[in-house]
């Protein structure tokens, strides 16, 4: 359980007493919601490390997740300059939206998308998605081939790429080796999840040195 620096009285909530949350994925930084919160499910949400809004459909307290097991864990919850806004920074478990989007936000209006392509987020996508498949097998999929054959077949793979990203790259091509890169990346995410490691074991290791 947490503890909060300020008391929900001391937030400027609006007339009905609630005030906003933007829910940001403590990760990728990707937002994936707005919901509101009243007193009640403030003292929750920093009691049970699960956030805990107030749904104004239902006019009732509502624990994300309680249905659908979509729970936010909160890592951090930080109030904005004039007390009027909370930012939570959660670890989500599945999707964010009940539609089944990982964000409530996949409906462009205007402009371009900019950050679809954000490394970890692609990084952490594609090694959900092999995690999943060691779940729920998949008819004809290369991954459950790999998992099946076991630890030797996937270090073999490891193995076999990282040599043809040498060879690659010494075609003054670059587009060669991007292709064994991203080659070799999977087959190393595999491995990763083979060995229970996530990218969090190895931005951190980074970050450390
Ligand atoms: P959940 O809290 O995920 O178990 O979902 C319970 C119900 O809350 C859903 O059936 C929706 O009505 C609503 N709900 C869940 N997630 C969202 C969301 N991100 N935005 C709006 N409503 C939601
Ligand atoms: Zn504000
Ligand atoms: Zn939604
Ligand atoms: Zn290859």
């Amino acid at each position: 359980s947490f503890e909060s620096i300020m008391e929900f009285s001391q937030f400027k909530t609006n007339e009905q007493g609630l005030i906003p949350v933007v829910v940001q994925h403590y990760r990728t930084q990707e937002v994936l919601m707005l919901a509101y919160m009243n007193q009640e499910s403030f003292d929750a949400t920093i009691k049970t490390g699960k956030m805990t809004y107030y749904s104004r459909s239902r006019k009732s307290l509502w624990v994300k997740g309680e249905t659908s097991g979509h729970f936010q864990y909160v890592k951090s919850l930080t109030i904005d300059c004039d007390y009027d806004t909370l930012l939570a920074k959660v670890d989500q478990v599945g999707a964010a939206c009940h539609t089944g989007n990982p964000t409530c936000f996949f409906q462009p209006l205007a402009g371009r998308e900019y950050d679809e392509n954000n490394p970890l987020r692609v990084f952490e996508s594609v090694y959900r998605t092999i995690e999943d498949r060691r779940i729920h097998p998949k008819e004809g999929s290369y991954t459950n081939y790999l998992f099946d054959k076991g630890i030797d077949k996937i270090l073999k793979k490891v193995g076999e790429e990282a040599t043809e990203v040498v060879i690659a790259a010494k075609n003054p091509n670059p587009e060669e080796v991007k292709y064994e890169l991203a080659d070799f990346l999977y087959h190393a995410m595999v491995l990763m999840v083979e060995k229970g490691i996530d990218w969090e074991d190895i931005v951190k290791e980074l970050a450390d040195r």
